[in-house]
């Protein structure tokens, strides 16, 4: 009853705040980096989570805009980083990653993981991505190659690895160090898309990103996660294949039968009213996400 109370104030807390948070301490949390849709949403950063073991961030989930701030804000070091694990290439997802590696690139001098989807007519393979941003002759950011697995310069090398999200079947895409992660593909529109499934220390996170709710393997993907981010990405009523509707959310929600639901990728809506419907169809504890909020995996 006491630890439940502590919980609570704890939420209260981070909710309340936008200054710099510690979610260290945990056995295993998620820190909401950023929990805003496109649309200018006041006061939240587009989509980025940390998943903190004990004292240490090991993955960056998505590096939407702001998620350099936050990520500063947050006090996690780009250092104890596992692995970086994108969803897709909207740009509210990825859009600054650049920053995140310009900053840490030189913090460190192993090789970093980095895992995203494969392409199709939408959107290039997440390497192919990586190479028009950083390869040392055509890239964007011909200033930032030195992060690519190839470069003789110092600091960082990315290692990274592309998942084909047509794969009926998740795909392992980490298994090391205590963790183990692995990846399906989810329905968003005509953009490849990937959940991410991360198992360590006896708990397991499942990060949906955005989708529309329709793989019928989700619901075992995600089943039994201590932890589950769903995206709330559109309000009662409204019309976008690309997003689940908050009923939808919810049943998504009450099918995996999860410790606590985090709704997240908030937009200009009636949250009240969403939130509201996600209820309707799942019963069970349920976090409205934050910027900076850490909520431990129960
Ligand atoms: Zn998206």
């Amino acid at each position: 009853m006491f630890r439940a109370m502590i919980t609570v104030l704890a939420f209260v807390f981070t909710a309340s705040s936008a200054w710099a948070q510690s979610c260290t301490g945990n056995p295993v949390a998620v820190q909401v980096l950023g929990s805003g849709a496109p649309g200018f949403v006041r006061d939240r950063a587009n989509t980025s989570y940390l998943l903190w073991v004990g004292n240490q961030a090991k993955i960056l989930l998505d590096a939407g805009g702001g998620a350099y701030v936050r990520f500063g804000q947050s006090g996690a070091k780009f250092s104890d980083l596992s692995m970086i694990l994108v969803s897709h290439l909207h740009p509210d997802h990825v859009s600054d990653l650049p920053g995140v590696l310009w900053s840490g690139r030189n913090q460190r001098q192993d090789t970093l993981p980095i895992v995203g989807p494969s392409g199709d007519e939408a959107a290039p393979s997440f390497s192919v991505f990586l190479d028009r941003l950083f390869d040392p002759r055509n890239g964007a950011f011909e200033v930032l190659s030195s992060v690519m697995p190839n470069s003789k310069a110092p600091g960082v090398k990315l290692q990274p690895s592309v998942i084909d999200v047509t794969r009926p079947e998740p795909a392992t895409v980490f298994d090391r160090d205590g963790i183990r992660v692995t990846a399906l593909g989810i329905p968003h529109g005509n953009l490849p898309t990937l959940a991410y499934r991360v198992e360590t220390q006896g708990k397991t996170v499942v990060f949906s990103s955005d989708q529309n709710g329709t793989n019928p393997h989700f619901a075992d993907f995600a089943r039994g996660a201590n932890l589950l981010i769903l995206h709330l990405a559109i309000g009662v009523g409204a019309k976008n294949p690309n997003q689940a509707l908050p009923a939808v959310v919810g049943q998504m929600a009450q099918s995996a039968k999860p410790g606590r639901v985090i709704l997240s990728h908030i937009a200009n809506f009636d949250l009240d009213a969403a939130v509201a419907e996600v209820k309707q169809n799942y019963s069970g504890p349920l976090t409205v996400a934050a910027d900076l909020q850490c909520t431990q995996a129960p």
